[in-house]
């Protein structure tokens, strides 16, 4: 069988072990990973020598929102940009969101969202819908799940913006997608309680007290377990299956943990920011910059979703990219409620995952790749087209220097956000050499993929019953 193209002598990595194996690719496929493939095709086949490297698959960033509009202002990064990241930090497959406003259809807003995407992105992607006036929108789920959007979202806060759904909207949605084959996908903190603490601090004299450490003071823990814990109810009652995004709390993690071994279906994700900070940077002269929801909390925390993460409660991690540049983030103007939540991320993501976790022995490589790239694949109805190495699947690899570090700089990440929460930081784990479906789109650490390249990819949740 002839290849296009070998990646030799590399330390192939799985969910589950480490093999020295070549990889032979045609056609966009793995197509064999098998020990002197490169020796067999010597001569007339391209060779990639990943000789002491790490090969990982491609990660998959479940979470992220590029050319996002939100309170008059867009995000910094679009699918350009927020896919060419993506790629520089060994993500090949992204996973965005459609959110219709309330009346809009479905339908409508994924070919908008589509719209936005389409010529743009550099990696593959695909798009969770959010669930915005379910009533309404419910009747669209099945026809959105045959287009390959089997994952839904909802929110529990954010009621000025249109995106709030109450608890009997929450659980009309779990009981549908169990109909149906959906997954639900929650943003989980609980508003009457959050929106009480926000007003009892928003004066001029707290706020010059306390600056941009407002944000964090107003979220404590409780602001998301509780309603992770609600959730879990819902979930329980229904037989809904229930994905918490962006899980923060330490707290979120024991309720998960619990809730999974009484049979509830729940998973989550945690993010690199939740791992790698904590609370204080909110009080640092730019700590406003640091604003995203929910926010980071305290060293507690970060050790128990570190735990988590290596026990498995939490499956996943993705990043929830939402980047604004300091003149968008100091339109705050010294006022907490008016920071641009979100932060830049993908590039990141697995290095802050390698370094903290691999290098500081909190997680195996195999654990990373569990976590980075096959879980978020399954949970989402990505597998097994991506997010592991094996033989049929897309030949999404990465190679990756085990010990090399690289000094972080906003100058030469690849997002047009002039900061970042990483500044001087330095990580291993970049991507050395990506390839989408076997187009190298990362080589020597540079980017040299093109805008367009990227594909829509259909995704679907009934491999779940093999893979479940
Ligand atoms: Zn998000």
């Amino acid at each position: 069988m002839s290849m296009d193209l070998i990646i030799a002598n590399g330390r192939v990595v799985t969910g589950e072990k480490t093999v020295r194996a070549d990889i032979g690719i045609r056609g966009g496929k793995i197509a064999s990973i098998a020990p002197k493939l490169a020796r067999k095709h010597a001569g007339r086949t391209r060779v990639i020598d990943a000789s002491d490297r790490y090969v990982l698959p491609g990660a998959i960033d479940e979470h992220v929102h590029l050319d996002l509009s939100v309170g008059g202002m867009v995000t910094a990064d679009d699918f350009e940009s927020g896919t060419q990241m993506a790629a520089c930090g060994g993500v090949t497959s992204i996973v965005d969101f459609v959110t219709p406003h309330r009346g809009e259809s479905l339908q409508r807003a994924l070919n908008e969202r589509r719209g936005q995407a389409e010529g743009k992105a550099c990696v593959d992607y695909g798009f969770h819908m959010s669930l915005t006036d379910l009533s309404r929108q419910a009747r669209e789920v099945p026809r959105m799940i045959e287009l390959g959007i089997p994952t839904f979202k909802q929110y529990m806060i954010y009621a000025k913006a249109g995106l709030q759904s109450n608890d009997g909207e929450i659980f009309a949605a779990l009981e549908l997608l169990r109909e149906v084959g959906g997954r639900l996908l929650l943003h989980a903190e609980t508003p009457d309680v959050l929106d009480l603490l926000v007003e009892r601090n928003h004066t001029r004299s707290q706020m010059n007290r306390y600056g941009a450490r407002l944000h964090a003071r107003t979220r404590p823990d409780f602001i998301e377990a509780q309603a992770v814990a609600r959730a879990i109810e819902w979930a329980r009652i229904t037989r809904g299956s229930l994905f918490i995004v962006h899980v923060s709390a330490g707290k979120s993690v024991d309720l998960i943990e619990q809730a999974q071994q009484e049979g509830v279906s729940v998973r989550g994700e945690t993010c690199p920011h939740y791992l790698a900070l904590t609370e204080r940077v909110f009080g640092g002269s730019d700590g406003h910059l640091y604003a995203t929801c929910p926010q980071v909390k305290k060293l507690s925390d970060q050790r128990r979703l570190w735990e988590g993460l290596k026990s498995g409660v939490i499956g996943c991690v993705s990043t929830d990219t939402c980047s604004f540049t300091r003149t968008q983030k100091n339109r705050w103007g010294g006022d907490f409620t008016r920071i641009p939540m979100g932060l830049p991320g993908s590039e990141t993501m697995v290095p802050i995952v390698y370094t903290h976790g691999v290098l500081k022995r909190r997680l195996t490589i195999n654990e990373l790749v569990d976590r980075c790239c096959t879980t978020p694949a399954k949970v989402m109805g990505l597998y097994p087209r991506k997010g592991i190495l094996r033989v049929g699947s897309d030949a999404d690899i990465v190679i990756v220097h085990p010990t090399q570090r690289r000094r972080v700089d906003w100058r030469l990440l690849h997002s047009r956000c002039d900061w970042s929460p990483y500044q001087g930081w330095s990580l291993a784990g970049f991507a050395e050499h990506a390839f989408c479906r076997g187009i190298q789109i990362v080589k020597d650490y540079q980017f040299i993929g093109h805008a367009g390249f990227g594909q829509y990819v259909p995704r679907s949740l009934s491999c779940l019953v093999m893979c479940e």
